[in-house]
């Protein structure tokens, strides 16, 4: 569902991939190969990453649905969240995903699924098998945009007087922008949330070495995770202003790298929501903790 929605004074459009289901928005998309593949011989999936993952709550969900144990492994626990977890933590578990702790969590998660004959999951899902996923959400956003009489844009070149479609969505491993910008005529423009540009950009051209996806950096750079001021404050004002809910990890950098751009965009702008607000109640505690 693509709906208008108001950004700093401007009209720009909102993809509303939190409200696709169970799954939370970008990650629906890129288990959607999984969710459609056949699985049999399989009875257990294996990934790794950080406790708070919105990528491990919905793997939980699909190994549930599936039918399929789940292991995770982290490679730190802290205390608090060992004795009461929250967030996509706590609904993980409370899907019996059973976790594990290893400094080598990678590694680890590797071995274990060699071991169980299991299905191993990158972090993050960032692998090939995503792409599918996103190969739908483009033809979705084709789909609407011809409607509306956008135009391709297949080069570089402004072509004076069109209506262009410039698509905005803030990165962790960049395999969501890679794969939406490999699939779709829309310029697909991105910033880091994990690392800086530079580590993105070599992620991005591993999944595809000719990507067009663009990359602004935020206005400074932040840690995964960073409790900011500033970056609390535009999820706040946009849920006030909007009353839509934005995760509080990712896109508060989104958000801000495109306020800061926002006078360069000269097309029409659509913003993803990568869902993920399940994880927001984890990092609104850290917000008052401090
Ligand atoms: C996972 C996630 C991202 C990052 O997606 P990548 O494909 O790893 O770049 C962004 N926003 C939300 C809400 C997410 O859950």
């Amino acid at each position: 569902m693509i709906e208008p929605f108001t950004f700093c004074g401007r009209k720009i459009w909102l993809l509303r991939d939190d409200l696709l289901g169970v799954f939370n928005g970008n990650k629906a998309r890129k288990l959607e190969y999984f969710l459609n593949a056949d699985l049999s011989g399989v009875s257990r999936i294996v990934s790794n990453g950080s406790s708070q993952s919105n990528a491990m709550y919905s793997l939980s969900v699909f190994a549930k649905m599936r039918g399929l144990k789940f292991s995770y492994v982290v490679s730190h626990l802290s205390k608090n969240l060992k004795r009461e977890p929250v967030g996509n933590l706590k609904f993980a578990l409370e899907n019996g995903m059973e976790i594990f702790v290893d400094q080598n969590r990678r590694e680890f998660a590797r071995e274990l699924a060699k071991k169980e004959g299991a299905l191993f999951i990158e972090e993050g899902v960032a692998q090939k098998e995503a792409e599918a996923g996103f190969k739908t959400q483009a033809r979705e956003i084709k789909a609407w945009a011809w409607e509306r009489n956008f135009e391709r844009q297949t080069s570089n070149e402004q072509n004076l007087g069109a209506k262009i479609l410039d698509i905005f969505l803030p990165s962790g491993t960049g395999a969501s922008a890679a794969y939406l910008a490999k699939n779709c005529e829309f310029n697909v423009f991105t910033c880091p949330c994990v690392g800086g540009s530079e580590y993105l950009k070599s992620e991005i051209l591993a999944l595809d070495p000719h990507s067009r996806v663009k990359i602004l950096p935020p206005p400074k750079k932040y840690h995964f995770g960073d409790l900011k001021p500033e970056l609390y404050e535009i999820w706040r004002q946009t849920l006030e202003n909007s009353g839509v809910e934005f995760d509080l990890i990712y896109d508060p950098v989104g958000l801000l790298t495109l306020k800061e751009n926002l006078a360069d965009f000269k097309n029409e702008i659509l913003y993803i929501h990568q869902g993920g607000i399940l994880g927001n109640v984890s990092q609104k505690a850290r917000y008052e903790r401090k």
